[in-house]
């Protein structure tokens, strides 16, 4: 029996990943490490630290001080908030308020689990999504030590919500999420908005792939008639 969705946020409720993508790309660059866009959707769901830890090991053959990860997070944030100042704000993932609706609909509890640090997170989602998400339920970096791929984010979710794994549902866009999710025992539902072949997140154990939010609306709608008519 399902009780809650655990959301992820970057990809899944907004489409902000273009802008991190180039905001990762530029800021390294900057501090002598390089990154490709494509590295960043694989590295997607990482805390920043683990992202720049890697680069460093990879260019240096160590890990990053505190002082350049510092740095380092500071111009990619610097960055990434001019990509859409330029632009407008990053926007609403297209067909993510339809699915957030049947989950509501259904009165299932929502949850966000997400390795994002801005301390305007729940400002930002109440003025997108109004009354859909609650502070105490929600998971960011400050509540994590591992971060994804680790199944500690996902696991603080459960017990934030008060359910088992086998009450949850995940949604997640990257690779390193559904791993995550998959090793916390829950059931994970993959949204390919990225430019990453859907195999990616097949092999990181999703338990299904859709190519868009519209087609995710579409099979809740489906399973809901199954279920008045069973
Ligand atoms: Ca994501």
């Amino acid at each position: 029996m399902t009780k809650a969705f655990l959301f992820d946020m970057d990809g899944v409720l907004f489409d902000s990943m273009p802008g991190h993508a180039f905001a990762w790309v530029k800021a390294v660059g900057r501090f002598g490490l390089s990154m490709t866009a494509e590295e960043v959707y694989m590295n997607e769901g990482r805390t920043g630290a683990g992202t720049i830890n890697a680069l460093a090991q990879r260019t240096w053959g160590r890990n990053a001080t505190e002082e350049e990860i510092r740095s380092i997070y500071a111009a990619k944030s610097a960055i990434f908030n001019e990509y859409f100042l330029a632009r407008g704000e990053a926007p609403v993932m297209p067909g993510v308020c339809d699915v957030l609706e049947r989950v509501r609909a259904r009165g299932l509890q929502r949850v966000i689990v997400t390795g994002s640090g801005q301390h305007s997170l729940l400002d930002n989602l109440n003025r997108h999504f109004p009354g859909m998400f609650r502070r105490e339920l929600m998971v960011t970096a400050f509540d994590v030590k591992r971060g994804k791929p680790d199944p500690e984010p996902y696991l603080i979710g459960l017990q934030k919500a008060g359910i088992s794994a086998d009450e949850a549902v995940v949604v997640e866009n990257a690779p390193l999420g559904v791993e995550a999710a998959h090793a916390a025992g829950i059931f994970t539902i993959a949204v390919n908005t990225g430019p990453l072949p859907d195999a990616t997140l097949w092999a990181a154990g999703a338990d299904r792939v859709y190519a868009d939010m519209h087609a995710l609306a579409k099979a809740l709608d489906n399973s809901l008639k199954k279920r008045n008519t069973a």
